[in-house]
């Protein structure tokens, strides 16, 4: 009888200590498989303000879970790049986060990482031909060129105005497949009015590869600007609009069109895009110079991208809201897009400063 007391006792305590385990998972908090596990944040280049954001953001929002972190900014270099993720999985990473330079560069040094088993996540930029992909966090980047393009054709009253209307059209990074989606989605709303004759293109210059700009280079646009207006733009031509996907070639593009003497005079600076709205760029839209940006919540696309890192350390489905539109070559990665924001002159007060992005003081 004793015995039975005694091992009915044991047995209600073994079952009382394995609801207490339980509980402590079902927490959520502590979670063993994240508590002080290491995440490997590669960069592209600190010369953009956004990545410097983006960097900020990351490592704030995962220590504030308990990771502990490695953030690596690679100022473009793409062999610097693979080596600081070498870095990372000798280092003993438990997860990878990168915004890629070259896309197309880490197909090698991602089969390391899975050959320890370490996920990795591809932030902003797709990382291409890897199946070592898990995720995607980016934002919706063909709605970023309708975005910049629809910009342009309201400026210019296409829809009412015959023209025609000078337009000169730049594009990105050609190891970068964003850049390809923002072309995409601004020569939607183009094509149509370049087919109709309203928009001209003087220089001829409309296909992706003559219009790219490798690395994102602003000193390249704007030496393809100078050349532009010297060979197009030497007679009575003047530029009424500039399709720019990415805010530092808007702010080249611009001293190239100063140099000749527009923004000045009778000659006003054409209506020009951008992307990132980087300080530089709100500031040259107070001042009337760059007419639009995009702004791109960094904040929202870190969430995104920590909150898939936890899941996938605790083995969880991570939240995405699009499996079927980018594909890598290998694979089309499960994503998530975060929506980005047209900004002007009439409302960067509204976008970037009341939700606390920028302080009126840095303008
Ligand atoms: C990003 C853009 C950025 C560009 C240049 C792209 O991959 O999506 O936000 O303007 O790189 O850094």
């Amino acid at each position: 009888m004793k015995k039975f007391v005694f091992g009915a006792l044991l047995f209600s305590l073994i079952l009382f200590l394995a609801a207490c385990g339980e509980d402590s998972s079902a927490g959520g908090s502590d979670d063993a498989a994240t508590e002080d596990a290491l995440i490997g944040v590669a960069m592209p280049t600190k010369s953009s303000q956004r990545w410097v954001d983006d960097g900020n953001n990351m490592v704030e929002q995962l220590e504030a879970l308990g990771f502990e972190t490695d953030l690596q900014y690679a100022e473009d270099d793409v062999d610097k790049q693979v080596e600081q993720i070498e870095n990372m999985i000798v280092k003993g990473a438990d997860a990878l986060v990168i915004a890629s330079i070259d896309g197309t560069a880490l197909t090698n040094v991602l089969e390391e990482a899975a050959s320890q088993d370490i996920p990795v996540i591809a932030y902003d930029r797709l990382i291409m031909e890897s199946e070592h992909v898990t995720y995607y966090a980016t934002f919706d980047n063909f709605e970023v060129g309708v975005l910049q393009a629809t910009y342009l054709e309201e400026a210019l009253d296409l829809a009412n105005e015959d023209g025609p209307f000078n337009i000169e059209i730049f594009g990105g990074s050609p190891d970068d497949n964003n850049a390809y989606f923002f072309w995409d989605g601004a020569m939607s709303v183009l094509q149509p009015y370049i087919d109709e004759g309203k928009l001209i293109v003087q220089s001829g210059q409309t296909d992706f590869e003559q219009a790219a700009t490798m690395r994102w280079d602003g000193n390249t646009a704007k030496s393809r600007m100078e050349n532009i207006l010297s060979s197009s733009y030497s007679g009575e031509e003047k530029v009424d609009a500039v399709l720019s996907p990415y805010d530092g070639i808007s702010r080249g593009v611009i001293q190239a069109l100063k140099g000749v003497g527009y923004g000045s005079g009778d000659l006003p600076l054409p209506v020009i895009s951008g992307q990132d709205a980087e300080l530089a760029s709100i500031k040259s839209i107070i001042a009337e110079e760059q007419t639009q940006t995009v702004f791109k919540d960094t904040r929202d696309l870190a969430a995104s991208a920590v909150s898939m890192t936890e899941a996938i350390l605790n083995d969880e489905e991570a939240e995405v809201n699009d499996t079927e539109t980018y594909d890598n070559g290998v694979k089309v990665v499960p994503t998530f897009l975060v929506e980005p924001v047209s900004v002007d002159i009439d409302n960067y007060q509204e976008v970037v400063i009341d939700s606390g992005y920028y302080s009126e003081d840095e303008l």
